[in-house]
């Protein structure tokens, strides 16, 4: 009995085998589709001013339009393009569409924005980054300073001299860097103080708990802290009620991102927000309120 059990499990782990092997073989096709057809479109969700509540800039976050699936979410698919290198020419297309959405932001009268870019790890290692960046600047129009690259600890941790010096040319070049998921990675905090970064996005893993757990609470108050003794500014992803905009309101945080403010959106769906915004707050009392 044992023995067709044995049997059967094994059995069993074969085609489960088969059925992974044979998804992820599909989804590796209709991802190569994808891409030649640039099934993909980018959603911007807005960032916050804490203080002011002024729109300070967009996150890029990358949704492939599958023919029948409809959107698919990155959690889906990014991974096994990094896997597969077929990330490489994602990342191509998600860094020029923000570049390009921006200007034409700008050009259309809806103001200059900032844009967040999540950069995967292989495409920050590769040797010529810099020049595939400045290069995308160029082609596209957008002032350095509009842009904002999103880098997670684990890249930072893989070669940190060579990390570091990528960082020192785009502060050179006045792109912005942010670390995300701060928190969830490596966390070795001595690394921070000689990376040249501007901000640190606490992850949404914090947030979520922050007033209901006390240990969430103490981390949280201790990152803004420590980020602020050291000269970054703190953004927190993920705030879906009130209670948590309070809380990290109270402790100091910079920037809000979340459900609660607003989700990510198309570029369509974005321009109706930018409007509504400024016939409800409108420009003056937006001035108003940066200056304090
Ligand atoms: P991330 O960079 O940490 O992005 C924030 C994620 O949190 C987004 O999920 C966003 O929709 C979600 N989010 C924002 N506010 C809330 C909230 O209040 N509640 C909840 N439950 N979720 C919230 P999304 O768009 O599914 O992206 C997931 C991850 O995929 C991103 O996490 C990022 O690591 C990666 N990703 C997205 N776009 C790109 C891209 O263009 N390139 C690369 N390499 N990675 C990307
Ligand atoms: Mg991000
Ligand atoms: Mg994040
Ligand atoms: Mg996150």
């Amino acid at each position: 009995r044992a023995k067709q059990k044995g049997r059967n499990a094994w059995e069993c782990f074969t085609s489960d085998i088969n059925d992974e092997v044979s998804m992820r073989m599909a989804l590796r096709n209709d991802l190569q589709e994808a891409i030649e057809a640039q099934n993909f479109e980018l959603h911007y969700q807005p960032l916050l001013g804490a203080r002011g509540g002024e729109i300070v800039g967009f996150e890029a976050l990358v949704r492939w339009n599958h023919p029948i699936k409809g959107y698919l979410s990155p959690g889906l698919f990014i991974p096994l393009a990094e896997e597969t290198g077929q990330i490489g020419p994602i990342s191509e297309w998600v860094l020029r569409q923000a570049c390009r959405d921006m200007c034409r932001l700008a050009a259309e009268g809806y103001g200059r924005y900032r844009v967040s870019v999540n950069l995967s790890p292989l495409q920050f290692r590769r040797t010529n980054f810099l020049s595939n960046l400045q290069q995308a600047l160029r082609e596209t129009g957008l002032p350095p300073d509009c842009l904002e690259l999103e880098l997670t600890e684990g890249i930072l941790m893989i070669d940190t001299v060579a990390a570091v010096e990528t960082l020192h040319h785009l502060r050179d070049m006045g792109v912005e860097v942010s670390i995300d998921d701060f928190g969830t990675g490596f966390s070795s905090l001595s690394y921070l103080k000689q990376l040249p970064i501007g901000k640190i996005k606490i992850d949404r893993s914090f947030v979520r708990d922050v007033t209901v757990n006390r240990h969430d609470g103490a981390i949280v108050q201790g990152i803004i802290s420590m980020a602020h003794h050291l000269g970054l500014g703190v953004v927190a992803e993920g705030i879906e009620e009130a209670a948590q905009r309070d809380f990290l309101t109270a402790h100091g945080c910079d920037v809000f991102q979340g459900f609660f403010f607003a989700r990510p959106m198309p570029l369509e769906a974005l321009r109706v927000y930018l409007k509504e915004r400024t016939i409800e707050v409108g420009p003056a009392q937006v001035l108003q309120r940066n200056a304090d």
